[in-house]
């Protein structure tokens, strides 16, 4: 119980047979819930969409 979740809302898709994170979309195929959150939580629970943008502002700003 001490571990600490990267994802804070998982939830079964029953539609794809996957667990799915409801903040940053990620999922995992495994069978049992305690599994497929050891998968996901190997990744940051980060939305793909803000990480993209905030790379390209960075590549802006860079000085050479
Ligand atoms: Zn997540």
């Amino acid at each position: 119980m001490a571990a600490k979740r990267k994802h804070p809302k998982v939830i079964w898709n029953s539609a794809i047979n996957q667990w799915f994170c409801t903040k940053c979309g990620q999922v995992s195929d495994r069978v049992s819930e305690q599994d497929g959150h050891l998968e996901l939580d190997q990744y940051e629970c980060q939305i793909p969409y803000v990480e993209t943008s905030a790379i390209a502002s960075d590549e802006e700003t860079v000085q050479s």
